[in-house]
């Protein structure tokens, strides 16, 4: 699998950096944003670094969306948000900053619309109590 050294999603796929876990299988890993737009927001990353949609392997993005699919009825039933946002960015002009690909997905609330990117920083107990909520929904999800 292609790894990118200075990449830090990369880096959080060899275990190089730490991250708020919440799903993984072969092809792909689930965690939080650590500077989250709206409480619950999470990121869909390929395990292999892949720049954008332009150079992604199809098969990938397929078991992405797959995920997605299962994360977004997870994240309805902890943290229960009025909508959830799915977006993802390709190169600078889009808005793209971490140039490895990657699903954003962004629990709304009615009236309070949230953008893409915060400036601040998560509390790291309260990620940390979050992830493992989620992680617990998804194995309560998977075992049904
Ligand atoms: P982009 O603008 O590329 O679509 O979004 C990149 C996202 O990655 C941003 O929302 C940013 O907060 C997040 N991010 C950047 N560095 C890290 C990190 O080290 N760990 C985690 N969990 N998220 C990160
Ligand atoms: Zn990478």
């Amino acid at each position: 699998m292609k790894h990118q050294d200075n990449c830090i999603f990369c880096n959080i796929v060899q275990g190089l950096a730490p991250c708020y876990k919440v799903f993984e299988d072969e092809l792909t890993l689930v965690f939080l944003d650590v500077f989250p737009a709206s409480k619950g927001h999470l990121l869909i990353i390929p395990k292999e670094h892949f720049r954008d949609i332009f150079s992604a392997n199809p098969a990938v993005l397929a078991r992405i969306a797959q995920n997605s699919a299962m994360i977004a009825n997870v994240i309805q039933s902890v943290i229960n948000p009025d909508g959830l946002g799915v977006h993802q960015l390709n190169r600078k002009a889009a808005g793209q900053t971490v140039f490895h690909y990657h699903v954003h997905m962004i629990p709304q609330t009615l009236g309070h619309n949230v953008g893409l990117h915060s400036k601040s920083a998560g509390d790291p107990d309260q990620l940390r109590d979050l992830a493992e909520r989620l992680c617990f929904a998804v194995k309560e999800t998977l075992a049904e």
